[in-house]
């Protein structure tokens, strides 16, 4: 692990660092998401209110993603009550990612900064993970806290009980999280190591906490992560041990769509023609990435005649 970096050479734009320190109790994982999270936006027009959240689980996931050692996908749930009622971000363990959210019209679109108890009502913090092979796990917790990476520290705290420090900045443009966790102890650790690596932590944390404070999360969010994280620790014997592109990637499928409309049945299909926006065509639009798939009365008839259709795995896409 080396103790020296340049900052400056390090990609700086949709890009996941994982690092640790030196001692090996404490590991980080920061992300900038740029480009691709303009192109998760571009087909829905979020008000400023629900960008600066949705990116900010856009952060939160992909960090979160990158701490579980796993081959699959995790989603990172808001739900609730008041003007916004839903936030979603699928995450993919190769740092591929799609969104979604639900708002309502008493939203304060331009009014930032807002706490999310008051955005989201009393809610609930849903986080699933979703291995490729072996079970779906899912965690559900009441939305603590006035902001996102409060709500996700709650988490940390109550369902894997690891010590856990998280910053997160987003607005419209461009998306940046910062996590650091103390290294879960093997069993058996002995008191000492334990101790050492509480108080590295709490060091580390107090570092970190200097980015808790409205200005501290503007320097967030408008410093290149690189950059930021040579601020933070350049004291610190900080190695990385990984940095991957992120991208957007909804995979969303002709052919999934399909199965979904087999699911439904004659009846429903039948009422959709008749009833659609787009004339004798069951038309629908995907919630995540804004692609319309258009079916007219023949497709329509071969996939209620397809046998061959099996009915949709809910935990695939
Ligand atoms: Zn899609």
């Amino acid at each position: 692990m080396s103790e020296t970096y340049s900052a400056t050479d390090l990609p700086d734009t949709d890009q996941l660092y994982r690092f640790a320190f030196g001692s090996g109790h404490v590991r980080g994982v920061a992300v900038s998401v740029d480009n691709s999270w303009q192109t998760a936006g571009e087909h829905h027009d979020y008000p400023p209110a629900v960008a600066q959240l949705l990116g900010q689980c856009v952060a939160a996931a992909l960090v979160m993603v990158a701490t579980l050692k796993f081959d699959g996908r995790l989603i990172l749930q808001f739900r609730g009550e008041g003007p916004i009622s839903l936030l979603v971000v699928q995450a993919r363990s190769d740092l591929t990612y799609r969104v979604t959210a639900q708002w309502g019209d008493e939203l304060q679109v331009n009014e930032l900064d807002q706490s999310i108890q008051a955005l989201l009502g009393h809610g609930v913090l849903a986080l699933t993970i979703e291995p490729t092979e072996g079970v779906r796990y899912q965690s559900l917790v009441p939305i603590e806290g006035d902001r996102i990476a409060e709500a996700l520290e709650g988490y940390f705290r109550q369902s894997e009980q690891l010590p856990t420090r998280l910053e997160l900045a987003a607005d419209d443009q461009h998306s940046v999280g910062l996590l650091i966790q103390q290294i879960p102890g093997e069993g058996g650790t002995p008191m000492v190591h334990q101790a050492a690596a509480s108080d590295e932590f709490a060091h580390l944390s107090i570092l970190m906490g200097t980015l808790d404070t409205q200005a501290g999360r503007l320097e967030l969010h408008t410093t290149p992560v690189p950059v930021l994280l040579h601020r933070l620790f350049h004291q610190e014997d900080l190695g990385f041990s990984d940095i991957r592109p992120i991208d957007f990637y909804c995979g969303c499928s002709r052919g999934g769509v399909s199965q979904m409309l087999h699911s439904l049945g004659r009846t429903e299909l039948e009422a959709a023609l008749r009833d659609s926006e787009v004339p004798a065509h069951v038309s629908v639009r995907c919630e995540f990435c804004g692609h319309r798939y258009n079916f007219d009365a023949v497709d329509v008839e071969q996939i209620l005649l397809d046998t061959s259709v099996k009915a949709p795995d809910s935990t695939r896409h």
